[in-house]
């Protein structure tokens, strides 16, 4: 239900926790984050309040200064830790708001390669998706880029990659992103409240819009795969 993507020079995980407290008003089941640490992608999910998944980070501590959180609002798979976000296949890590609509039919196609998804969420089908393209040896961006026709219904979404220290990739159908911009760091965040304290400087992404982000660049595309000069706004909330 709540999104949050940082690159930068800090810690993630208690930066990305901490920007999950500031989405915690929109409801929640469950929570989590992943983080590349030299190269290594690695997860941590809990159940039931922010406070839990902190706990979790206290007894298994995810280092690394470039990462994704989300908290979850189920509507496809139970509230469990298994069905918690991120969802990880292969080098692919996915946060996602939304419904993805044709999970089933792209399951069904997925299950004819032999791969068997190991949670109930529609969201999952996205990272196996991905991960297939990324094994038959695309880049993360043309991985993503040859995911997202294949995707109906509503999504945010926000893609974390083994081996990547310095990349997220955010795509947005139906369900608002926002990217935040600072100064060696960027941030992605499904609203501007999230990024409120980092920065004022913020891009919305359109409709169909995804994003190739680093530390020093934001790159966004239009669902043509053109690239999209969207404005930077600035923008200040009374938080
Ligand atoms: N449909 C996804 C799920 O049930 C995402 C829900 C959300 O927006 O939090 O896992």
């Amino acid at each position: 239900c709540g999104i949050i993507g940082y690159l930068g020079n800090h810690e993630a995980a208690p930066f990305l926790v901490e920007a999950l407290k500031r989405l915690e008003y929109r409801g929640y089941d469950s929570a989590g984050i992943a983080t590349v640490q030299d190269g290594h992608l690695d997860r941590r999910r809990a159940v039931g309040k922010l406070v839990n998944l902190s706990d979790e980070l206290v007894h298994a501590p995810l280092a690394g200064k470039s990462g994704i959180g989300h908290t979850r609002w189920a509507t496809h798979g139970s509230p469990t830790a298994v069905n918690a976000h991120p969802h990880r296949v292969g080098k692919v890590a996915v946060v996602h708001n939304g419904i993805i609509e044709n999970f089933r039919e792209l399951r069904a196609e997925l299950a004819e390669a032999g791969l068997v998804p190991e949670t109930e969420t529609d969201t999952e089908t996205v990272a196996m998706l991905t991960a297939q393209y990324v094994a038959e040896g695309l880049s993360p961006q043309e991985a993503v880029a040859r995911t997202l026709p294949r995707l109906e219904g509503a999504f945010a979404l926000l893609f974390l990659f083994d081996g990547e220290d310095d990349l997220m990739i955010a795509a947005r159908k139906g369900s608002p992103l926002a990217i935040g911009h600072g100064t060696g760091e960027n941030y992605v965040g499904s609203d501007a409240l999230a990024l409120a304290p980092l920065t004022d400087r913020i891009t919305y992404l359109e409709e169909g819009d995804w994003a190739v982000v680093t530390r020093e660049s934001v790159t966004i595309y239009d669902a043509a795969g053109q690239i999209a000069n969207r404005p930077v706004k600035q923008v200040t909330l009374d938080n």
